[in-house]
This record gives C-alpha cells, sequence and structure tokens, in this order.
C-alpha cells in the first residue's frame, strides 16, 4: 500500500515519498508527515541477524513506498560502505548501565552522517523518478555538523549544488575548518554575521521566495533541503534505533520484548523524533529522555506546555544543540494535535508572530513518553571528567550533555530499564572543550596539538576527517550579512538580483 505524505499545516495536496524527498519542504511553509507510522512486518526478535544495510532496507521500505527495491537497495549500499570505519555502521558501547550508540563512524564523525551519506541517493533518485530535468539546490543552514556532512555527502553529485550557511563565529574551529576546505566544484560555503536561528529564518525565507523559485526555475534550478525538515533525512534516522534493539536482542543484554529507554542530545528534535517514531512502529522503547543544553527551550516545553524562544541565546560547547527553534517539533505537535493542521498551523503563527505557544492539556498529556531535562555547562565539562576518570571513555559535548540529563532521569525516576544514549559526535570534533573538561591546563595548547593528546589520553585513533584537514587548503571565504542570504544565493547561481 503506497503511504502518503501531507503538510502539518493543512495544504490538501496528497505527496509520494519521493516528491516529498524532493521538496522538503511543503508549500505552505509545514512539514511533511506520512499519514500513518508503518508497523514493522516482522517480530523485532527477527531483526537480530540483520545487517544495518538489511535494517535499513526493511525500516525503509514501510516509509519510502514509491521507492523501489532495487532503488532503495542501490541508496543504501552506497551510503552504508567503507565510508564508515566499522562494518557495524553503528556500534554500541556499554558504560555504566548505559549504553552508547555510536553514531559518529561516518565521513565528517558526526550523527549526521548516518542520514546525509543517504540523502544524496535518496534525492537523485526522486528526481529521475519524478522526471525532474532541474539542477536541484539544496540549501542549508548549519550549526557545524549538518553543513559538513551534507557538503560532504552531495560534493560532486551529479545534478545537484549545495549551498551551505554556518553562523560565523558560532561553530567550532573544527567544524569551521572541515566546512571551508570542502572539495567539489557544486559546493559553497558562507559564512553569516549572525547565529543559527538567523541562518535557520533566512534559509526558510528563501524556500518560500515565490518569486525566486519563478526566476531558479527559469533558469533551470530548483531548492531542495538537506536540514533535518527533510523526511529524507528522519527515515533513514529511525533505522538505527531498530537496529540497536536488535544488537542488544542479539548480545543477550535484553529479553526479548523488553522495554528499553533512549536518550537523544537535542536541537532541532530530528534525532528523537526518529526515536517516537521507532517506538510507534512497534520497538518496545518505554522513555524518551530529551537532553537539552543550556538553551533549554525543550525542557521547559516539556515541563510546562508552553514553547518560548524569547530569551537570549546562549553560545554553549556544544554548539549543534544550541538552537531556540526545533523545527522537528512541529511534527510532534500536528501528532498530538490529533492530525489537525489548522490547530498546527494556529501554534507555529503564534510562534512566528510571539515568538512562543501554549498548548492545551489535552495535547500536554500526550506527552507522557518524553522526559525532558539539561545540563549546564559545568555539569556538562564534569559529565567528561567522570566518565574518563571512572570507565576511560572520552565522550564528546553532545554525548555528555545526554549521559548527564540521563543520570539526572534515573536520579528523579528511580527507572532502571536499560537505556540506549545516542552518542553524536566523536570526543575529536570538540577536542578542545573536551581536553579542557579534562584538564583546564589543555587550553593553551593548538587545536591540533590537543588532537594528539587526545589520540594519547583515549587510545581511539585519530580519524580520517580530522587528519584530512590538517594540511587542507582552505577553498571557501564567503562571508555575508544575515539580510544579505538572497543576493548571495544569487550570485552563486548567476541568477539577477
Ligand atoms: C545535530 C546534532 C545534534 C542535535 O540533533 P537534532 O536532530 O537536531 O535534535 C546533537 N548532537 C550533534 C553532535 C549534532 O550534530
Amino acid at each position: 500500500m503506497e503511504l502518503l505524505y501531507r503538510s502539518t499545516r493543512g495544504e490538501k495536496k496528497a505527496y509520494t515519498a519521493s516528491e516529498a524527498v524532493l521538496q522538503g519542504l511543503a508549500k505552505d511553509g509545514g512539514l511533511f508527515v506520512p499519514d500513518q507510522i508503518p508497523s514493522l512486518q516482522r517480530p523485532i526478535s527477527e531483526f537480530a541477524g540483520l545487517s544495518y544495510q538489511e535494517t535499513a532496507y526493511e525500516v525503509m521500505k514501510l516509509f519510502l513506498t514509491d521507492y523501489t527495491e532495487e532503488e532503495l537497495k542501490y541508496c543504501i549500499s552506497h551510503a552504508y560502505d567503507d565510508k564508515f570505519d566499522t562494518k557495524v555502521i553503528a556500534p554500541l558501547v556499554k558504560k555504566g548501565n548505559a549504553y552508547y550508540l555510536e553514531l559518529f563512524h561516518g565521513a565528517t564523525i558526526a550523527f549526521k552522517d548516518m542520514a546525509l551519506s543517504i540523502l544524496p541517493y535518496l534525492m537523485v533518485t526522486a528526481a529521475k523518478k519524478n522526471n525532474c530535468s532541474n539542477e536541484i539546490v539544496i540549501l542549508t543552514a548549519t550549526s557545524g555538523d549538518t553543513g559538513k556532512a551534507a557538503l560532504a555527502g552531495f560534493a560532486n553529485v551529479p545534478g545537484t549544488k549545495i549551498i551551505v550557511f554556518y553562523p560565523k563565529g558560532g561553530v567550532s574551529p573544527i567544524q569551521e575548518k572541515q566546512m571551508v576546505t570542502q572539495k567539489g566544484d557544486n559546493t559553497w560555503v558562507v559564512g553569516i554575521h549572525g547565529n543559527f536561528d538567523d541562518a535557520q529564518t533566512g534559509v526558510k525565507a528563501l524556500f518560500n521566495d515565490k518569486k525566486l523559485a519563478e526566476q531558479m526555475n527559469q533558469a533551470g534550478f530548483q531548492f531542495s533541503s538537506a536540514n533535518s525538515i527533510n523526511i529524507g533525512r528522519l527515515v533513514p534516522q529511525v533505522v538505527y534505533y531498530v537496529y540497536s534493539y536488535a544488537q542488544l536482542l542479539a548480545s543477550g543484554e535484553i529479553q526479548n520484548g523488553e522495554s528499553i529507554n533512549v536518550t537523544v542530545p537535542t536541537g532541532n528534535f530530528g534525532n528523537i523524533l526518529a526515536a517516537y517514531y521507532a517506538k510507534q512502529m512497534g520497538v518496545p522503547i518505554h522513555k524518551l529522555i530529551c537532553a537539552s543544553n543550556d538553551n533549554k527551550v525543550l525542557y521547559d516545553f516539556f515541563t510546562t506546555g508552553c514553547y518560548d524562544k524569547n530569551r537570549d541565546f546562549i553560545l554553549t560547547t556544544s554548539p549543534s544543540m544550541d538552537i531556540l527553534i526545533s523545527s522537528n517539533l512541529e511534527r510532534l505537535i500536528y501528532k498530538i494535535a490529533g492530525a489537525d493542521a489548522n490547530k498546527d498551523a494556529a501554534l507555529m503563527n503564534d510562534l512566528a508572530q510571539t515568538g512562543k505557544y501554549v498548548i492545551t492539556d489535552e495535547m500536554k498529556a500526550q506527552l507522557a513518553d518524553f522526559y525532558g531535562n539539561y545540563a549546564t555547562e559545568e555539569e556538562t565539562a564534569n559529565q567528561i571528567k567522570k566518565m574518563y576518570e571512572t570507565y576511560h571513555y572520552i565522550m564528546d559535548t553532545h554525548t555528555a550533555v545526554a549521559s548527564c540529563v540521563y543520570d539526572k532521569y534515573v536520579k528523579d525516576s528511580g527507572d532502571n530499564t536499560k537505556t540506549v544514549i545516542a552518542s553524536t559526535a566523536s570526543p575529536y570534533k570538540f577536542t578542545r572543550s573536551v581536553m579542557n573538561a579534562i584538564d583546564p591546563s589543555y587550553d593553551e595548547k593548538g587545536d591540533f596539538e590537543l588532537v594528539d593528546e587526545l589520540n594519547k589520553l583515549s587510545n581511539v585513533a585519530i580519524p580520517k576527517a580530522i587528519q584530512e584537514i590538517r594540511t587542507a587548503p582552505v577553498l571557501h571565504n564567503r562571508v555575508c550579512d544575515k539580510d544579505q542570504m538572497k543576493e548571495t544565493v544569487c550570485d552563486i547561481l548567476g541568477l539577477n538580483k
């Protein structure tokens, strides 16, 4: 049966999966959601023997129903190959009573690789299926990790161009170096004077600019999005929650049917939403623990039912979670509003007009699956130090936020259900913050000296992604004001401004 996708804001048209992948965002500004979340077609115990690639096929075919078996298997085998430094793709590492699901073994050593390795294939396939002859222009706002992962995924993919905007000064030095050294004639990287929300708001405005769309079409271009709002990002992320449950079963860590909890360091709400979808597909997940840093909009939302972005934007050591507008939350809002697009649109309108919205008690009652909490900067650093000293396991700052919030959850609830913690970046990506947490005297050293120190301390090999940028030349140096993003895009594409 074909699964169709609709906008959260009420546009009447239903879209096939490939159309939704190609378009990214709905025309009315809403997000595409499937008409229903499909159930796993085989008992979860049968997944225990499957490889990552096989699991990906079993899960993704249920969401992307208009892709043929051949197309989907082609996309999967080209995405999850030796770009990853381990055959299992997403290993589970047990430390204490938690299992760290390491999602950082791909090309850019952050979890964004899990979806962005496959998105270009899903998109190029979608273009062919829909007889689209325009060149696809990927427009992305990044708080650091998406940008590089998208650049790596789309670089030199025929029929595509990619333009990435990042907040100048708002990403780690290693993140910035990774982006500005990106090769590929079809790649552009632009720093903006503003924060991540400015970049994201600017990109959304470009997507909604009808005049620009017309001008692009005439020149043979069309936009699509590699941001986590694209269902082609969301669906591949469901896979590793199914996979991690199956791995726990296969290794005898849990019994068939036993519930687990999942803890996710959250920014745009994409990763944790994928875990929520996995739960709805039938994976025995009890609590979804949503971890925030000092930008704790989501914690406040889960505790009060009021989403309020009117607050200072705080730059933290976990920059990929420095977000005040968690775009993917809209999909959850739509769901708890009873798939009522009018209600969702009204709340999103409140958000646009006043910077906040309040959900009804009835809606709030449906958030029982979630637990929200946050870790301060000091708590995050202490967690890194504690995990290093106790287990000799060095984690990055984002994972440390999750690890710390997980400890708070256990303390709050007394719930000792076995827990998977999404480990979203390699410590090598945030070396300075990680090493400073272990010993502040490291701060005197240079970025790459710190890489060597981390190597000595952790005994984990320096990833290829880091080795490469040590000597790679800077290829991108464009910077613009936050209100000049349109001019910049027109300039890059050779359109009249
Ligand atoms: C993007 C990112 C996150 C946040 O994930 P969302 O899906 O946006 O909630 C957390 N940690 C790291 C390292 C990331 O790159």
